[in-house]
């Protein structure tokens, strides 16, 4: 059996984070309430430490590592975001890490990261398993793998957004949360069922890669190829053992969101909020204006999950002709 984690690890993780992590602001617009006839809450982790929730669940995963850890250090495989929160938090905490990329990734992923002080490790994708390879050297170096979602420590953490999020809201009775690999959706649903029992919530992924919803469905964790969209936060190809499990005891649904949809927002958070939220951190407030929900009236949570993203590319997005 799993021991899943639970709100009081996410209540231990808030403590953990106190002084470390940002409290986001929560915004609200009232351009989008009128728009969608109800009261929006936006959780703003795009203005996190290094531009994303991930910060929360790596610091927490290190802080509670003991001195046999700390001394031997973390590693993980990731381009994304988990990189550097990993990296970030290592570096804060006094602890060597080292990251494992794929030889193409982008330039300023690696540098990023190396910025923060982590060894980067590149091994090629197409012949390469970077899971066994970082276990290996896991095993070799004495390292301690912190994976990016399917782990009880990351979860707690990445909790802490929906807990700050309902104890400054007050009650809600939707929340809407970006989904990948499960992490931040399923910390949220701890949060949620502790604090706000009837706020119902849904995970929101691309539509190219719904093996979330589809998983769901079949009450196992289905398996899909690398999904093609601008959502690259959210290019997992399956949940995690322990995401899957708190999510279908406490998530009501999963919904998609498509990457013209994406960019809409986008657009909306840089025009209206001035918002810098890179394409994953807008599946949430997509599906609350496309997704059919039924949010008239309602107070609705929504995650707003990272900002990184490059500036040609966010440029180029931006000022295509809707
Ligand atoms: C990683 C990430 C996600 C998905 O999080 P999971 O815990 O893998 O579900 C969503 N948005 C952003 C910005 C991310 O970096």
């Amino acid at each position: 059996m799993l021991q899943l984690p639970t709100y009081e690890d996410v209540a231990a993780a808030a403590r953990r984070l106190q002084g470390h992590a940002h409290r986001t602001p929560v915004l609200r617009s009232s351009t989008a309430d009128a728009r969608l006839k109800a009261e929006l809450f936006f959780k703003c982790e795009n203005l996190q430490r290094m531009g994303a929730f991930k910060f929360r669940g790596a610091f927490n995963a290190l802080s509670k590592f003991d001195a046999a850890q700390r001394r031997g250090g973390v590693i993980t495989f990731s381009s994304g975001n988990h990189a550097q929160a990993i990296a970030l938090s290592a570096r804060l905490l006094g602890i060597p890490a080292v990251i494992v990329m794929p030889l193409d990734a982008p330039q300023a992923k690696v540098e990023a990261t190396r910025g923060y002080g982590a060894e980067v490790i590149l091994y090629d994708r197409y012949t390469q398993d970077r899971e066994a390879l970082t276990a290996g050297l896991a095993q070799d170096r004495g390292m301690t793998l912190i994976p990016p979602y399917d782990h009880p420590d990351v979860i707690a953490g990445q909790g802490t957004a929906a807990r700050e999020l309902l104890e400054e809201a007050g009650g809600l009775d939707v929340l809407l949360v970006p989904l990948g690999g499960g992490g931040l959706l399923s910390g949220c649903a701890l949060a949620a069922r502790a604090l706000a029992p009837d706020c119902k919530v849904y995970g929101v992924e691309p539509e190219a890669g719904d093996d979330g919803r589809q998983s769901l469905r079949k009450g196992e964790i289905v398996h899909i190829s690398t999904p093609q969209t601008l959502a690259d936060g959210a290019q997992t190809q399956h949940l995690g053992r322990y995401t899957f499990e708190v999510i279908r005891r406490d998530v009501e649904d999963i919904v998609t969101a498509s990457d013209a949809q994406l960019v809409e927002a986008m657009r909306f958070f840089a025009e209206r909020m001035k918002l810098v939220v890179e394409p994953t951190g807008c599946l949430a407030f997509a599906a609350a204006c496309h997704a059919g929900l039924p949010l008239q009236g309602k107070r609705v949570g929504v995650i707003l999950s990272g900002g990184n993203v490059d500036l040609a590319r966010y440029a180029q997005l931006i000022g295509a002709q809707p």
